[in-house]
């Protein structure tokens, strides 16, 4: 593929140098259709039963996007109070929003039972913690309602940092502990209304994902009455889509998945409601960094592309080596792809590894142009940080009608001394 932003039209026929002279750079640049998109895709997972996809929101925080998430009709997930307040002031009603923190403090629990916000428990000793809290709170036993992250044993993903099931990570109650929470629960008088589990994220397979159904729906039997399974998020995105990378084979996965589920409900003798937790799968693809190259060099041979992209704006490849694609726009053009150099391109941080691709046959980069770094939704801009002093950047959604919205603006230096 020479251009993914051109065959998408991801500008909506607005000149990208034109949304980076009026905003400035670094800028996230979101499409509100491909984001409506995938979060109506991934909400119709699941069609023969009762399902929800519930959107990760750690993903991408933004109250614009959590109002299409809204809209789409897709719930969604919180790790923390931030993103359970966040959630609120976007719109959400508490019944649409699941708590998954995990080592908490009783603060933080009181707080989502106060908000009436149902919460995930990750060990027995959150879920004793827990139960003191409903204790100390005096609630009646029909409000004593929670689930139960289980560690299925099982983990997978793109990279052992997002690993999150298995026997080495530290999510989840082990299967071989579960007898312990039944004795929780009858000492609290608690209800375990669901139970789910996270194996990982950035499956470009369904496999992976069908064998973490398969053995939990397993676990499911032995709890009674459950309201609701939760199988995790971590469909993956084609982050190598300029070598043509095909996407997640959500079709397929569909169909190899619903007769696991039918064999689950003939044996529970009936359909809970059942959920995952796409985070990457919903945003990712919905956004470019634009960033300005602001000089190129070569170090002993080695070609150099200085852009204002730092770890600090997108911390993925420092932190996960990951790869995101990268396309040169001049004069508003995205420069065909025929001719390659190989090139690293950097940002602005004081970190040698402040590298955004290392290596990376691209069009040659001259000064002046735009890097348009591809698929940053997810993981992008709810990581960024002030490192080197830096403000954080501004978002921009381009809206179906071609708009260009600024949805945040800009931190200033005056934002960061605020804290003083
Ligand atoms: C991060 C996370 C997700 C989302 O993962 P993706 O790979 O972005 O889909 C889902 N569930 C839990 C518990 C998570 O921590």
């Amino acid at each position: 593929m020479n251009s993914f932003v051109d065959s998408v039209n991801f500008f909506e026929g607005n000149n990208p140098e034109k949304i980076a002279s009026e905003y400035g750079t670094p800028l996230y640049v979101y499409n509100e259709r491909i984001l409506r998109d995938r979060m109506h895709k991934v909400n119709q997972v699941i069609t023969k039963y009762p399902y929800t996809a519930n959107y990760s929101v750690k993903a991408n925080t933004n109250i614009h996007i959590l109002k299409l998430a809204l809209e789409e009709g897709i719930n969604c997930d919180a790790m923390s109070p931030g993103e359970i307040e966040m959630l609120f002031k976007a719109g959400f009603p508490k019944e649409r929003i699941f708590f998954i923190p995990n080592n908490v403090s009783p603060d933080e629990l009181i707080y989502a039972i106060k908000k009436g916000v149902i919460t995930s428990l990750d060990s027995l000793s959150q879920l004793e913690l827990f139960g003191q809290c409903c204790a100390d709170l005096e609630l009646s036993e029909d409000k004593r309602l929670c689930a139960v992250r289980i560690n299925p044993g099982v983990g997978a993903g793109h990279c052992e940092k997002v690993v999150t099931g298995g026997k080495k990570t530290k999510f989840g109650i082990a299967e071989e502990d579960i007898p312990q929470i039944f004795q929780i629960v009858e000492k609290y008088k608690l209800t375990i209304a669901g139970i789910n589990q996270h194996i990982g994220s950035g499956f470009m397979t369904g496999e992976p994902y069908l064998e973490a159904v398969k053995n939990f729906l397993q676990i499911a039997l032995k709890f009674k009455d459950l309201k609701f399974i939760d199988f995790g998020g971590g469909y993956g995105i084609p982050y190598h889509k300029l070598d043509d990378e095909k996407e997640y084979p959500m079709e397929d996965f569909k169909k190899k998945l619903e007769p696991l589920l039918d064999d689950f409900v003939s044996k529970y003798g009936f359909a809970p409601m059942f959920k995952s937790e796409p985070g990457r799968y919903c945003v990712a693809e919905g956004s470019v960094i634009l960033g300005r190259v602001h000089a190129v060099k070569q170090n002993a041979g080695h070609s150099f592309a200085g852009t204002d992209i730092g770890m600090n704006v997108l911390v993925r490849p420092s932190m996960y080596d990951s790869h995101h694609d990268i396309e040169v726009i001049r004069d508003g053009k995205t420069v065909s792809r025929d001719k390659l150099v190989n090139q690293n391109v950097c940002g602005n941080i004081c970190e040698s590894g402040d590298l955004l691709a290392k290596d990376r046959p691209l069009p040659q980069m001259e000064r002046g142009d735009l890097a348009c770094v591809l698929d940053t939704g997810a993981y992008g801009w709810s990581m960024c940080s002030t490192y080197n002093s830096r403000p954080r950047p501004a978002e921009v959604l381009i809206c179906r009608d071609g708009k260009v919205k600024l949805i945040r603006r800009r931190e200033t230096i005056k934002d960061l001394m605020r804290l003083f």
